[in-house]
C-alpha cells in the first residue's frame, strides 16, 4: 500500500558541515522512495546558515553521494527549479520579511541583551530560562526598532507562550506533547541577520510546499518548537517523519567521533564517499540502508531501488533504534553482485586489481574472471586476493603445498610429470577433455583425484582456495598451465636434490 495517494514533496536538507554519513544518505533515500512513489518531487535544498560549520567540499561530495546511490533530484541549487533558489544563503533576504511579520504579529521580539551565548545558538534544556530574564522581550516594537536604527547588535528570538502545552505529531510515533514552561525563548535569526534552522526550515518547508518533512530524530527535542513557529505563522504543518537512530555495531549507544575513527582503522567506513572504494556497490548500500529501520514484511531481504520504490511505506518504519551491521552490507553487496551483468561486474573490478599494482590489459580475460568470480565475490575489493594469480606473469608456490597429501616430494614429482604429459597430449583442453583422464590417471597411479587436483591448483594459482580448478585453468590458459606445471616440476626436484 503505498504511503500516500498524493504526489508527495519531499526534500533532503543537509547541512553542508562535514562528511555526508550513512544516516543522511538513509534520510535521502526514504524521502526519495517517496517522492518516487507518489509521484512526486524530491528536493535537494542545502542548509547553510550556520556559517561557522561551513566545510568547503561538502556539497560536492553530499551531491556526488547521492547521486552515487542513484537518488537524483528533481529541484535543487545545481538543477534550480521553481521554488529556488535552494541554497539557504541565498534565501537570506526573504527569511528577514518573515521574521519581522512574527514581531509584528507579537510571536517574537528583537534582543538586544549581551549574553555571552547569545550568538550560538539554544536548545531546550538550557538551565535558565531567557525569557524569566529578558528585559527586551516586552519591549515596545517601536523602541526596539529606534535601537535598531541606532546600530545595537541584537538577535530576534521566539516569544514562547508561558503557560499552555503543545503537541506535535510525528507519523511513526504519534503525538508528542510539551509544556511550554519547559520550553524557551529561542534564538531565530542571529545578530549577523541569518536564520537558525529552526526559522528557515520551517519556512523554507512552507514556501516549497513540501508535504511530508522526513529528517534524523535528532530533531525531535526542538520539533515542539517548530510545531510553535508553524502555528505562529498561521501554516498548515507536513506530515513529520523522524526515522530510528543508527546505534554503534555492538548496539550500545550512538556512533561517536571515536567509533568512527576506529571502524576506519579496521578498513570500514560510515562516510557514503568510502562505500564505492572499500568495495561496495551503490545497490547493495541503498538495500542495506533502507532495512535499517524499516521492513516490508519478515522475510524479504533483497531489493532493488525499484523494488523499494514499489513496496516502501510510511507505516513500515520503525523508530526504534538501529545497529549498523557491516556483516549484513557484506551479505548484501554478495546477494547484487550475484545479480549484475558480467561485463559490468568486470569492469568493477579492474581497479582494485589494478590498484593491487596488476597489469589488468586483457579485457576478455578480465570478463572471464568476472564471470568466475560472481558467485564468490562478497566485496569487490577481495579479487585480487582470489583471483590476482590470472594476472601474475610468475607465480610463487610453496613447495610444500606441491607435495600431495601422505605422498614424498619423489611421488608427487613422479605424479606431477604424468599431469604435465597427459594436458600436453590433449588435442585440445577443457573442463570437457580434461576432467576424466585426470582422474582416471590419479587411479593409475593409486591416487586420488583430490591429490591431483591439490597439485594443480597449487601449481597454478599458489594458493589454497581458488575458483574451481577447471575454469581457472581455461582462463590461464594451456600454455600458461604447462608453464606453471613446470616451475612446480622444477620446485619438487629441487627438494629432491636437497633431500
Ligand atoms: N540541515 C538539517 C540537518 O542537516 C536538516 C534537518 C531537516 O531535514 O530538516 O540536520
Amino acid at each position: 500500500m503505498p504511503s500516500s495517494s498524493q504526489p508527495a514533496r519531499v526534500r533532503f536538507a543537509p547541512s553542508p558541515t562535514g562528511r555526508t554519513h550513512l544516516g543522511s544518505g538513509r534520510t535521502a533515500l526514504y524521502n526519495y522512495l517517496l517522492a518516487r512513489q507518489t509521484g512526486g518531487q524530491f528536493i535537494l535544498r542545502i542548509e547553510d546558515t550556520d556559517q561557522k560549520r561551513y566545510v568547503p567540499g561538502a556539497e560536492e561530495e553530499l551531491m556526488n553521494g547521492l547521486r552515487w546511490l542513484g537518488l537524483e533530484w528533481d529541484e535543487g541549487p545545481d538543477i534550480g527549479g521553481p521554488f529556488g533558489p535552494y541554497r539557504q544563503t541565498e534565501r537570506r533576504n526573504l527569511y528577514a520579511k518573515y521574521a519581522r511579520q512574527l514581531i509584528e504579529s507579537g510571536h517574537a521580539y528583537y534582543c538586544f541583551c549581551d549574553s555571552p551565548k547569545i550568538d550560538e545558538g539554544d536548545a531546550p534544556g538550557e538551565r535558565h530560562k531567557h525569557r524569566d530574564v529578558c528585559p527586551d522581550r516586552d519591549q515596545l516594537l517601536a523602541d526596539a526598532d529606534a535601537r535598531i536604527s541606532s546600530g545595537d547588535d541584537h538577535v530576534i528570538r521566539f516569544k514562547m507562550p508561558i503557560e499552555g502545552s503543545i503537541t506535535v505529531t510525528d507519523a511513526i510515533r504519534g503525538d508528542i506533547t510539551v509544556e511550554n514552561s519547559t520550553l524557551d525563548d529561542y534564538i531565530l535569526v542571529k545578530s549577523n541577520g541569518l536564520p537558525v534552522y529552526h526559522l528557515a526550515v520551517v519556512i523554507d518547508d512552507h514556501l516549497m510546499e513540501i508535504s511530508h518533512v522526513i529528517r534524523t530524530s535528532e530533531w525531535l527535542p526542538t520539533f515542539p518548537l517548530h510545531g510553535h513557529i508553524y502555528n505562529a505563522f498561521g501554516w498548515d504543518q507536513p506530515i513529520w517523519v523522524h526515522p530510528s537512530i543508527f546505534l554503534k555495531p555492538d548496539g550500545k549507544g550512538k556512533m561517536s567521533k571515536r567509533d568512527t575513527e576506529a571502524l576506519q582503522k579496521e578498513g570500514k567506513s560510515i562516510f557514503l564517499g568510502d562505500f564505492e572504494g572499500m568495495g561496495y556497490l551503490p545497490q547493495a548500500v541503498v538495500n542495506w540502508m533502507a532495512l535499517i529501520g524499516w521492513s516490508y514484511d519478515d522475510k524479504t531481504e533483497f531489493f532493488t531501488l525499484d523494488d523499494l520504490i514499489e513496496k516502501f511505506s510510511l507505516e513500515k518504519l520503525n523508530p526504534s533504534p538501529a545497529a549498523i551491521n557491516f556483516s549484513k552490507l557484506d551479505h548484501f553487496n554478495g546477494l547484487h553482485i550475484r545479480e549484475m551483468d558480467s561485463a559490468d561486474l568486470a569492469n568493477l573490478i579492474r581497479p582494485f586489481f589494478e590498484k593491487d599494482g596488476y597489469q589488468v590489459d586483457d579485457q576478455e580475460k578480465l570478463e572471464q574472471i568476472a564471470e568466475v568470480l560472481q558467485i564468490r565475490l562478497a566485496i569487490l575489493d577481495e579479487a585480487p586476493e582470489k583471483a590476482g594469480f590470472f594476472f601474475k606473469e610468475a607465480i610463487h608456490p610453496e613447495p610444500e603445498s606441491l607435495i600431495g597429501k601422505k605422498m614424498t616430494s619423489g611421488e608427487s614429482l613422479a605424479m606431477a610429470g604424468c599431469i604435465r604429459e597427459l594436458i600436453a597430449s590433449l588435442p585440445d583442453f577443457s573442463e570437457e577433455t580434461a576432467n576424466q583422464p585426470l582422474r582416471d590417471q590419479a587411479v593409475e597411479l593409486g591416487l586420488k583425484a583430490g591429490h591431483i587436483f591439490g597439485f594443480l591448483r597449487n601449481a597454478i594459482t599458489a594458493q589454497k582456495v581458488s575458483p574451481p580448478i577447471f575454469e581457472t585453468m581455461t582462463i590461464v590458459g594451456r600454455e600458461k598451465v604447462l608453464e606453471r606445471i613446470d616451475k612446480a616440476i622444477a620446485i619438487l626436484e629441487n627438494l629432491g636434490n636437497e633431500n
